[in-house]
């Protein structure tokens, strides 16, 4: 781990607890506000906020694919997983509406588990978290109930383990979105570095549920991230899956 990357994270756990969120929220509490205060004080390693850190290697660009969930001969990508006895049956419904614009809209199956050796364990921790891609075992989905149980953020954390990276870290980003360096916590600054991404032939989407807000890890009120050329374009929707993240979904998975 960089040196710059340790310092980030035991800012992070120095912050403080969660508080607890209102069930009611306006939309326009954009996903990052919303995922970030709700992670202050994780306990994790987070990366860009809310993506557990990946230890081994880079998730969406991987050797033989080996990141990703297996497609079946029926040619659906089943993705089995448990949810903790900490969900009520509203929170259960939440996340399986989630679920269901998946199986709508792309050949993932979320499916309960039954013996599968890989799946998703949708817990109940300190945040909303997840890994990138599929890293085989158990692998903890987290969504908190006191703040992450939203349909577009439940979405979010899902396309993490489906191996999406946050929009903003795309590798051509620079020329969608200024990064505001000064306005950005210098311990947090490690959250905007480009990744090595495959795009998947799809256009830079403002739109897209992984895109994060304009004030994102802003240590003054300012805006961190701007888009390019016309900064009043929205950004960090927490709504639903964007038009261009389920094709990326249907591309990436080959459906
Ligand atoms: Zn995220």
């Amino acid at each position: 781990m960089e040196p710059t990357a340790s310092l980030s994270i035991l800012a992070l756990l120095m912050l403080g607890l969660t508080q607890a969120v209102p069930l009611m929220e306006p939309q326009h509490v954009d996903i990052t506000t919303r995922i970030l205060s709700t992670n202050n004080g994780s306990r994790e390693l987070l990366l860009e906020g809310d993506i557990v850190l990946p230890r081994t290697r880079n998730a969406l660009v991987c050797a033989n694919n080996n990141c990703f969930w297996k497609k079946s001969s029926t040619g659906l990508v089943q993705v089995p997983f448990t949810v903790s006895a900490d969900f009520s049956s509203t929170d259960r419904a939440v996340i399986a509406g989630a679920m269901a614009t998946f199986h709508s809209k792309t050949c993932i199956r979320f499916v309960d588990r039954s013996t599968e050796i890989d799946y998703l364990s949708i817990e109940n921790r300190d945040g909303c978290y997840s890994s990138l891609g599929r890293t085989g075992g158990k692998q903890v989905v987290s969504l908190s109930t006191r703040g992450c149980v939203y349909h577009g953020i439940v979405q979010h954390e899902l396309n993490h383990a489906l191996g999406f990276y946050h929009e903003h870290t795309r590798s051509d980003r620079d020329r969608y979105v200024t990064i505001n360096w000064q306005n950005i916590d210098p311990t947090m600054q490690y959250n905007f570095n480009k990744e090595n991404t495959n795009n998947l032939n799809t256009p830079y989407d403002y739109s897209s549920v992984m895109h994060y807000g304009k004030t994102a890890f802003t240590i003054n009120g300012l805006n961190t991230i701007t888009p390019i050329p016309d900064a009043s374009v929205q950004i960090g929707q927490r709504v639903d899956l964007s038009v261009i993240d389920i094709q990326r979904i249907n591309t990436l998975y080959n459906c």
